[in-house]
């Protein structure tokens, strides 16, 4: 099995996303993540059959709804929250198969009054959301919270998992990634140790913290699964093609596309002059030459109201020339993927 960590800086939220056998699930997507996401389960190659959330964040929007819309993967919620356009109301005890794999669903309230924990079918890693966190506990103080039911969902269900069971939160404040069953029960300094419901509902209702900035937004995108009022466009400086943006975070055009639209875009080579007559991949005719180390002074020689697409021979040069023109300014840019190399092996055009 395959698993990744992700990072939302701007809620400081974990995303997860488990694959097996080709198939993967993503527990708790962030909205804005949405188009690094999806960039990681394309070039893993492997389906989204679903996407989970643990809760009704009050920090951030989900993602996916933007995950079903962009990939056909279904939406997993928990039942209670009643929100709209879910296609797996998930209750304690249900399963969710990705390849040979499956997620066990346990109802762990007490952060909201309708938290899940996704605990994988062996038992050896377990996705709390905001229920334990890393030597803490989600917060109690709206959304129906309880430090009674909280505490009853760490040790009845969390700590009852193997003592060597990773726990992976949804959220760290501190750059920590991942703990496990026995660190939390032994120094969790909210609920480890010795400590009982009193010591830990004294704790959680003395906490002071401010109330969520974003609660107001997303609460009410949560319990349309992250559905957008208005649908989505493309990014403004992307709409002029099929610019899809790799995990690498590079902007990308698919040469095929190119091809067919040679009169609309401005071409930019950006091999050396010696390469231009290569005579296995030649060049682009009416491609525009600036070789890659003169890219940043030469930038504004480039047409402002024109999209480019900037080529080299594998799409390695062209991608940082494409970072070289984003920084001068030029925002409708993309590299041409896979560089000359994959376009010769398309027979697309070649001059020599
Ligand atoms: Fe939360």
């Amino acid at each position: 099995m395959q698993l990744r960590q992700l990072f939302d800086r701007g809620s400081s939220t974990y995303t997860y996303l488990l694959a097996s056998d080709g198939e993967a699930v993503l527990i708790d997507p962030v909205y804005e993540q949405h188009a690094r996401d999806a960039a990681l389960v394309r070039e893993l190659g492997v389906t989204l059959v679903s996407t989970l959330d643990t809760h009704a964040h009050a920090d951030h929007v989900t993602g996916a709804w933007l995950m079903k819309n962009a990939l056909g993967s279904r939406i997993g919620v928990e039942a209670a929250t009643g929100a709209q356009g879910m296609d797996d109301a998930l209750e304690d005890g249900a399963r969710v198969a990705f390849g040979s794999r499956e997620l066990l669903v346990r109802s762990t309230p007490g952060h909201t009054d309708g938290c899940l924990t996704f605990i994988l079918d062996d038992e050896s890693m377990a996705f709390t959301g905001d229920c334990l966190m890393i030597r803490g506990a989600g917060r109690t103080d709206f959304q129906q919270g309880s430090a009674a039911a909280l505490f009853r969902s760490i040790k009845d269900v969390i700590f009852a998992l193997p003592e060597t069971c990773l726990i992976y939160p949804g959220h760290d404040y501190s750059g920590r990634t991942v703990t496990t069953v026995d660190e939390e029960r032994r120094h969790n300094p909210r609920v480890g140790g010795n400590a009982n419901e009193t010591d830990f509902v004294g704790y959680m209702n003395n906490l002071g913290l401010p109330h969520p900035k974003q609660i107001a937004i997303a609460v009410p995108a949560n319990l349309q699964c992250g559905k957008p009022e208005e649908p989505p466009t493309p990014a403004q400086c992307d709409a002029w093609g099929p610019v899809v943006r790799s995990y690498a975070n590079l902007p990308e055009i698919d040469p095929e596309w190119v091809g067919r639209h040679l009169d609309d875009v401005e071409l930019l080579d950006v091999r050396e002059a010696s390469e231009l007559n290569d005579e296995e991949l030649g060049h682009i005719a009416g491609a525009r030459h600036i070789p890659i180390g003169e890219l940043a002074a030469r930038a504004s020689e480039l047409p402002k109201g024109r999209p480019i697409v900037v080529v080299c021979r594998s799409g390695k040069r062209s991608a940082q020339g494409t970072v070289i023109l984003r920084r001068a300014g030029l925002t409708s840019v993309a590299n041409l993927k896979g560089g000359m190399i994959n376009w010769a092996a398309l027979s697309l055009p070649i001059e020599r």
